[in-house]
């Protein structure tokens, strides 16, 4: 493996082992724009930019977009955007949920989004989100394994092998503690004590909480060559890693460069900051006039601008060779994947699909394709989503992975060097001279 595809991987491992949650992924995002002479904005006060800063906004703390004003007026040049999300499935504690069972202190969870349950016990678990105090709101990552969800031995349920359906309101119960003799403090108190000294924060003074599992493991280079990377939420927090990565290497250009990262686009995007709020098209309306556009100059810079909309797509699986339709079954190492819906579950058009394989061309990049099965129906993502609510001509597309929503993912070291070489070409192209 090339040294410089090694170390990109690498650094997308300690992208991913920083961000727990969708909030720390903001704040790494946030700490990385920085670095690269990103200033903050706030969408409560007035805004005035210059042509070619660099800029970036966040809402509710988990979501956030990046861009830079080009060098013509949007409304003569439009926008590049890149999009990613910032969640991913996982178990988020219900902070009164809490109970004593055989001594043991477990707290019930809700799922968030769709995990495969099963790959969910029997690891060590931490937990990470964000803590509201009377002093304001905290990022709160406890690191150590401090939560198990265990399962039943396989002598108590001979069919164990045969599969199991887990009830999650009894059977993913996560247990934290044993609890002491004498202590008369509730479950809840007492597991929001816990939590509280972990953190360095008085539980007095904490109003409400928001903190989610997730699996101690470090992310890992694996494969006999080091060709593929093992982690948790390699989707989607690797298009984020490839799109920041992409634009905070953008020049001033023309047109203006956009990144956005949403949160909530695995329960569906429906919310404050999620891809179907009005977050994105807010911004870029807000951008047009912010810039001096009047009358219809907003709209004419949304018909101007391109997205892409980068998400995992399923690699084909050697075990499981039936689930694709074998005229497209992408390969991890065989580079970006166009997804492609009849139904527009991806937004990706022939002409979107063309101009995203001509992008690859330019950067000598392989490109693949993915439609499912015709008797499987399609997944889905932000692409669709923030094309309806923009009017803004988009492309699905995402680097192959396996076994998405696993606690542990397994994606590819060149494909993720060659998605975020394409998106770097995105932001310092022009689009109609490719
Ligand atoms: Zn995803």
């Amino acid at each position: 493996m090339q040294d410089h595809v090694k170390k990109l991987a690498e650094d997308l491992a300690s992208f991913i082992e920083a961000s727990p949650s969708a909030f720390h992924a903001v704040s790494v995002l946030e700490e990385r724009l920085k670095s690269r002479g990103f200033i903050a904005l706030d969408e409560k006060e007035a805004w005035s930019l210059q042509r070619g800063g660099r800029y970036y906004v966040k809402r509710n703390g988990s979501s956030l977009a990046a861009f830079i004003p080009g060098k013509k007026p949007l409304w003569e040049s439009g926008f590049h955007i890149a999009g990613a999300h910032t969640d991913s499935p996982s178990f988020r504690i219900k902070k009164e949920g809490a109970s004593l069972q055989g001594g043991i202190l477990r707290m019930s969870v809700e799922t968030y989004g769709g995990p495969i349950i099963s790959t969910w016990l029997d690891r060590n678990l931490s937990l990470a989100g964000r803590v509201v105090t009377a002093a304001g709101t905290v990022t709160v990552d406890l690191k150590d394994p401090v939560a198990i969800i265990m399962n039943q031995a396989i002598h108590m349920n001979r069919d164990m092998n045969k599969g199991v359906e887990y009830n999650k309101q009894t059977h993913l119960q996560a247990a934290f503690t044993i609890a002491e003799q004498g202590d008369e403090r509730s479950p809840a108190e007492l597991f929001k004590a816990l939590v509280a000294e972990k953190a360095g924060l008085d539980a007095d003074s904490i109003l409400d909480m928001e903190l989610f599992l997730y699996d101690v493991q470090k992310p890992l280079i694996s494969g006999m060559r080091g060709e593929f990377i093992s982690s948790s939420r390699i989707d989607n927090l690797a298009m984020c890693h490839s799109i920041v990565e992409a634009i905070g290497e953008a020049e001033l250009q023309d047109h203006s460069s956009l990144a956005v990262f949403f949160d909530n686009e695995e329960i569906g995007s429906r919310t404050l900051q999620g891809a179907d709020s009005s977050f994105l098209r807010d911004l870029l309306d807000r951008l047009t006039a912010v810039t001096g556009g009047k009358g219809d100059d907003s709209y004419r810079a949304r018909a101007l601008s391109f997205s892409i909309s980068a998400d995992g797509a399923h690699a084909h699986h050697p075990n499981y060779p039936e689930s694709h339709d074998p005229a497209y079954a992408p390969k991890i190492g065989g580079g970006p994947v166009i997804k492609i819906s009849s139904t527009y579950r991806y937004s990706t058009t022939a002409e979107t699909a063309a101009l995203f394989k001509k992008l690859c061309k330019s950067e000598d990049v392989p490109v693949q394709e993915l439609i499912n099965r015709s008797d499987i129906p399609s997944g889905s993502t932000i692409g669709t989503m923030t094309s309806a609510l923009t009017g803004i001509a988009s492309v699905d597309v995402g680097s192959p992975m396996f076994a998405m929503h696993s606690i542990r993912e397994t994606a590819g070291v060149r494909d993720h060097e060659y998605m975020t070489r394409v998106l770097k070409r995105f932001y310092n192209c022009d689009l109609n001279s490719l």
